[in-house]
């Protein structure tokens, strides 16, 4: 019987939190033949008021998949719940969500942080906490950043630096497959892009690379 490969699992809110927070962690990951899960509490219909969430909904999907197959991930899971209801309704998908942790069996989870400033990021954060919990389970598990571009009163926790460089050009290009959330523009005859998460982003991971001597970091606290 062929021996069963480690994997990675990822919990977030939205359906580009994972490549923001854990896009390059999760290259790096597969390259090193894990098995990197990805599961999506909502579909993010709230997030272009000007798409119409019938349209919406195909296009999350599509572009986390586009997304995931770039970084090498193994499979993206919707969990569907509306976005601001993720406490009152999780109950509905608590067993599918039980039944395909027991069964993938993560070796690390990352999911969002306790002080997050998105509510449903925070949701995630204590929902993680408490399958860990329910399922009595060993994995590592890991808070990212999405908005927070310094750490602050996470010292007491341990940190995990993972240098990104060598998987740099994945991440970027997984960033781009969310062609809904970012808005292109000619600004003399250059395309440039006028998405503030997405340059946050490559800031912050500049950043950590320099507090860490290298070129791109994430950086991540070790909540459990
Ligand atoms: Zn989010």
């Amino acid at each position: 019987m062929p021996k069963k490969k480690k994997s990675v699992l990822i919990l977030c809110a939205h359906s580009d939190d994972q490549t923001i927070g854990v896009g390059g962690t999760m290259a790096k990951y597969a390259s090193e033949d894990y098995d990197v899960y990805t599961v999506i509490f909502s579909y993010g219909e709230k997030g272009n008021p000007h798409i119409k969430e019938e349209h919406l909904v195909p296009t999350r999907i599509k572009e986390s998949e586009d997304a995931d197959r770039i970084v090498g991930g193994k499979e993206v899971m919707f969990l569907g719940l509306k976005e601001g209801r993720f406490d009152k309704d999780f109950d509905s998908v608590k067993n599918k969500l039980f039944s395909f942790i027991k069964k993938i069996r993560p070796e690390k989870i990352f999911t969002h942080a306790v002080d997050d400033a998105h509510p449903d990021h925070r949701v995630v954060y204590r929902k993680t906490l408490e399958i860990y919990d329910d399922l009595k389970l060993k994995s590592d598990v890991y808070s990212f950043e999405i908005w927070n571009i310094f750490n602050f009163g996470k010292r007491d926790h341990p940190k995990f630096v993972v240098d990104i460089s060598e998987f740099y050009d994945k991440k970027k290009k997984a960033l781009m497959a969310f062609k809904s959330q970012i808005d292109f523009t000619k600004v003399y005859g250059y395309i440039t892009m006028n998405n503030w998460l997405v340059l946050v982003t490559y800031f912050k991971d500049w950043v950590n690379g320099f507090k860490n001597n290298c070129k791109q970091a994430e950086v991540f606290y070790k909540v459990r």
